[in-house]
């Protein structure tokens, strides 16, 4: 039987467009409310690769500190407990599941308490260092991986392979917003509360010192107001394959 060069092996694709072995990260950053995670996720299934939410990182550091009644203030305190939490992610579950002791956080982190204080512990320099490097040590365990935050093609994955940056109009951000929450059964507040709590939200983490949110300059910018998800989806999907395919030619 022929063997296959290595060159012919990663030139092979798995149905997904994209060569079948080989590290790929792609990073999708941007806004609250553009559809990021909906959008990774789906991304990620379409070209088979991992999907990393470190949104639901810094949302599970909230929950502990708000639980364990730390006052946000007290860096020190909160990055203790959040580092004996032992963060991590059960991958064995579609979106992986993040758990701290051992337990399950997926909805404890999407309350409205933890939105709303979530920026504030994002803020916390340790904190970021802690988690940045938690997310290099995911990278290299999930080496074909789509990431999506504030910080991961500027900070995270310098050198992905493909960068987005995901942006909406501010009120389409908080009509969707609702509407998601409506979705999954939530207490929705109005357009204009979820706009006012966005608008706070995205300027505490587009001024605070590290890991602001930026458009890292070799990034793709996507504005998401006027197309649905699935477009967007379609959208990245196909500028992936085609970023990936002249890379090898
Ligand atoms: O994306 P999501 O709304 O879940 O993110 C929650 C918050 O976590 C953001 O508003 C931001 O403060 C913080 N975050 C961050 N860096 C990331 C991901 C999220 O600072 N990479």
């Amino acid at each position: 039987m022929a063997t296959l060069t290595d060159d012919q092996k990663s030139s092979l694709t798995s149905g997904t467009g994209i060569p079948v072995d080989g590290p790929v990260v792609v990073t999708l950053d941007g806004p609250a409310g553009t559809g990021k995670s909906t959008v990774a996720r789906l991304l990620a299934c379409e070209l088979g690769l991992d999907f990393l939410d470190t949104g639901a990182m810094y949302r599970a550091a909230a929950a502990i500190a708000v639980d364990h009644n730390i006052a946000l203030t007290d860096v020190d305190a909160v990055l203790e407990k959040v580092i004996d939490a032992d963060l991590h992610f059960d991958w064995t579950t579609d979106p992986p599941a993040i758990l701290a002791w051992m337990k399950q956080l997926n909805q404890r982190i999407r309350e409205p308490d933890v939105t709303k204080t979530v920026s504030q512990i994002a803020a916390i320099g340790k904190l970021r260092e802690h988690m940045v490097r938690k997310q290099r040590l995911i990278g290299q365990q999930h080496p074909r991986l789509v990431t999506e935050g504030r910080d991961q093609g500027s900070i995270v994955f310098p050198d992905a392979d493909v960068k987005f940056y995901l942006d909406a109009d501010p009120a389409v951000r908080a009509r969707r917003r609702r509407e998601q929450m409506i979705e999954s059964g939530m207490n929705a507040p109005s357009e204009d509360e979820l706009l006012h709590d966005i608008l706070l939200r995205d300027s505490r983490d587009s001024t605070r010192k590290d890991g602001p949110l930026i458009c890292p300059d070799d990034a793709i910018r996507i504005d998401t107001s006027p197309i649905t998800i699935g477009e967007v989806v379609a959208l990245l999907a196909k500028t992936v394959r085609e970023i990936l395919a002249s890379r090898k030619a």
